[in-house]
């Protein structure tokens, strides 16, 4: 079976992961910081502040940034869960916007629709490696006195207009989940160039005390700590990070050129500003025929899966607040057409021939 997602572990990490266990510190300590320092240089960024998942990252942003109860934070419904939970986290109030057909990304026009007096964040998810439209949500939330957070987590090294993921936004969140593009089995991390949110992020994840006066708890803080083990694996795949993403580009340009005159079958759009780092291959096949397509694939050796198959507001923790079956048609359509297929680096030339063949097979 071609799996559909594969993490690339090397002797590299693997040496990387004793050296931590026979030095005994392991908690937060020296590789962290190494990793962080590299991190935010990768982004170009002033800060990278570590965590352990891609969800404390986000929820640590959100903090930083002052959303408190009773906010008002816009995001997509076409994401993984996440990106809405760490709203709710912060017991604010998640409103949705419904995606761009082309891109998967939130649309801006929707984000205008939902602003009120209550709103003072929009989540933009990068979804699938490819950036949200930054240039026109920045100007919405200049507009409108609004705080923007990226969620990187699937977009590490991707660009849009030439600047960086996790240093376009005012912060942003990554996951090193072991299936995400950079990995550490499970880690995140916080981007900012803001100083003042850097900090604030360091004593979140640190229950509340500041990291130089222990036992002074300032606010409500969390664990959110990233291990020495995670941070060194993580180093070491930071070293690779661009071999890997070229790596999935080159393979995404095989299936797309591949696929491109299969008329039941559409490939990704890439636009022309992005690089798109290919977290995900999502293609778009009839919605009535989706599953079918898919129990062909798999039964020929290939893995697929469908990267959402529910957009967020039809499920029941979202649902109570009033969204119903409807109310984002993008989104209700794209759940119903998308199958993503292997991407990943690991992948050989055999494999991506027997995909493109397999999926032309299994559309007819
Ligand atoms: C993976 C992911 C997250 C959450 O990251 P974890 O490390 O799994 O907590 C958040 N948002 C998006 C878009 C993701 O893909």
């Amino acid at each position: 079976m071609i799996p559909v997602v594969k993490p690339t572990i090397t002797e590299e990490d693997k040496k990387a992961v004793l050296e931590v266990l026979d030095s005994g510190m392991l908690a937060q300590g020296k590789e962290v910081a190494e990793f962080e320092k590299r991190f935010a240089e990768y982004c170009g960024c002033r800060n990278a502040v570590a965590v352990n998942s891609g969800t404390a990252a986000l929820h640590t942003a959100l903090y930083a940034i002052g959303i408190r109860e009773g906010d008002e934070v816009i995001t997509s419904p076409f994401t993984f869960v996440a990106s809405a939970n760490a709203i709710l986290m912060q017991n604010a109030k998640v409103v949705f916007a419904d995606i761009k057909k082309d891109s998967f990304n939130i649309d801006p026009k929707e984000i205008e629709k939902k602003i009120t007096d209550k709103t003072k964040a929009i989540v933009a998810v990068d979804l699938f490696g490819q950036m949200a439209d930054y240039d026109a949500i920045l100007n919405i939330a200049q507009k409108h006195g609004l705080k923007v957070v990226e969620d990187a987590a699937q977009a590490v090294g991707a660009e849009i207009s030439g600047s960086r993921a996790g240093n376009v936004a005012d912060i942003a969140g990554f996951s090193l989940y072991a299936t995400k593009n950079l990995m550490c089995g499970e880690g995140g991390v916080v981007t900012t160039n803001n100083d003042e949110y850097a900090e604030l992020c360091r004593r979140f994840r640190h229950h509340g005390q500041s990291e130089k006066t222990r036992y002074q708890y300032y606010d409500i803080g969390y664990n959110y700590r990233m291990t020495n083990i995670a941070a060194a694996i993580g180093l070491v795949q930071l070293g690779k990070i661009d071999e890997y993403n070229e790596k999935r580009q080159k393979n995404a340009e095989a299936l797309s050129k591949g696929l491109a005159d299969i008329p039941e079958v559409v490939v990704p759009a890439a636009s022309p500003e992005a690089k798109h780092v290919f977290h995900q291959y999502t293609i778009l096949v009839d919605p009535e025929k989706r599953d079918e397509i898919m129990n062909k694939i798999k039964e020929q050796g290939c893995g697929c899966a469908v990267f959402y198959p529910k957009p967020l507001h039809l499920h029941p923790h979202f649902g109570n607040m009033g969204y119903s079956e409807g109310d984002f048609p993008v989104s209700e359509e794209t759940a119903k057409r998308c199958i993503s297929l292997p991407v990943h680096p690991r992948l050989s030339e055999e494999d991506i021939s027997k995909i493109i063949e397999t999926v032309k097979e299994a559309v007819k």
